[in-house]
């Protein structure tokens, strides 16, 4: 690893500025994806400007209901919460799938949205990459692409986004606060991260020398059935194949008043079924409309060599996922049990 400065400020604006006072260095949240990165030579900063110590740590109940979350709340205290336990069932299983207990005790709500891909070609330096090297190829679109993406990919990058937590947000209908050189600003968190097209450079929409401060999570009722789900090589520490993270409020006369459907593992982004959301939302939670649904999203899949078997993994996770949504009682699939993690 290459030597670099180190600096711990004290408030966010603190951060910010010392960021700006030194190009090329990086924020380091828990460090547990940007340190792996520097010691494959993949990320070179001359600083890093660490910002776990930032008091950024809490969760707050807001007086509207909705539930802020700071940027360097860890993982597992995250997931442990009360009021995400029970408001947000999916977003405390998405990071239960997610790592393993220890990486989890130390990664922090803001970096994990921005670390970056497991695709093996960005972390090989001695392989073309355009999202790691802009215009030198990319050696995962003819290479083994297992684990890459099936839709919205471009002929430059074909790597998905790794992010559990990043899923969840997405059909919570959550917000990311940003502060910057430029001020504070706040984007959605499904339009958060980017799809490749000609800048797989870019994972995110975030613009140069912006610290996550916080995620906002609307007021959502105890009890609105919510899941994630997630298909993986192994029971734990592995990333996903697929996932998919889900928000579904059937009434009683079983029409679907509210549907949020996302998948992971798909995409350079996580994907957000738009289309299947629109199929769902008002139609009868039957079988029949799930499948309808499922068929409108994935039919835009374009597998490459490898991967046809995320298509087929995405719809049957999927429909498991609506299914027991639909019907808490019915009998589900087993999956693996993600919270006994290593
Ligand atoms: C073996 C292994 C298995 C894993 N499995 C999973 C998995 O299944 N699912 C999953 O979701 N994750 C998984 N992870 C990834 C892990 O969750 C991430 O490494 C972690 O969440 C990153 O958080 P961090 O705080 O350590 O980020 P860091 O490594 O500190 O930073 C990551 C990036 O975010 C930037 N950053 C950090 N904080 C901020 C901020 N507040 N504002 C702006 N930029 C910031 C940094 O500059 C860096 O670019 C795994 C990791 C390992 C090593």
């Amino acid at each position: 690893m290459k030597p670099f400065a180190y600096r711990r400020p004290r408030t966010a604006t603190e951060a910010v500025d010392a960021l700006a006072a030194h190009p090329g260095a990086r924020f380091l949240g828990g460090g547990t994806n940007l340190v792996d990165l520097m010691k494959l030579g993949v990320e070179t900063p001359h600083t890093l400007v660490d910002v776990s110590g930032l008091p950024l740590d809490t969760v707050e109940e807001l007086t509207d209901g909705s539930l802020r979350v700071g940027a360097t709340v860890r993982n597992s205290d995250l997931a442990a919460h009360p009021a995400v336990r029970a408001r947000y069932p999916v977003l405390s299983q998405a990071l239960l799938a997610g790592a393993s207990g220890q990486l989890r005790n130390v990664a922090t709500t803001g970096g994990n949205l921005l670390q970056r891909t497991r695709c093996p070609y960005f972390q090989d330096t001695s392989q073309p990459c355009n999202k790691r090297t802009p215009g030198s190829g990319c050696a995962a679109v003819e290479g083994h692409n297992r684990e890459h993406a099936i839709l919205g990919h471009s002929p430059r990058c074909v790597a998905t986004n790794p992010s559990d937590l990043a899923v969840a947000l997405c059909v919570l209908d959550a917000s990311v606060e940003l502060l910057g050189p430029e001020g504070e600003r706040t984007v959605a968190a499904a339009d958060f991260h980017r799809l490749p097209g000609d800048h797989p450079e870019r994972d995110s929409h975030i613009r140069p020398g912006e610290l996550i401060t916080a995620v906002v999570l609307p007021a959502r009722p105890a009890g609105l059935p919510s899941v994630y789900r997630k298909a993986r090589d192994r029971t734990s520490y592995a990333f996903a194949l697929v996932s998919v993270g889900a928000v579904l409020d059937v009434r009683d006369d079983g029409v679907i008043r509210y549907a949020r459907l996302a998948f992971g593992g798909v995409a350079h982004r996580p994907w957000r079924a738009l289309h299947a959301e629109d199929i769902l939302c008002g139609a009868h939670a039957t079988e029949e409309t799930f499948t309808r649904a499922l068929d409108a999203e994935l039919d835009q899949a374009r597998p490459l060599r490898d991967n046809a078997f995320k298509v087929t993994l995405a719809r049957r996770l999927a429909t498991d996922v609506l299914t027991g949504l639909a019907d808490p009682g019915a009998p589900l699939t087993p999956w693996p049990h993600t919270t006994e993690q290593s």
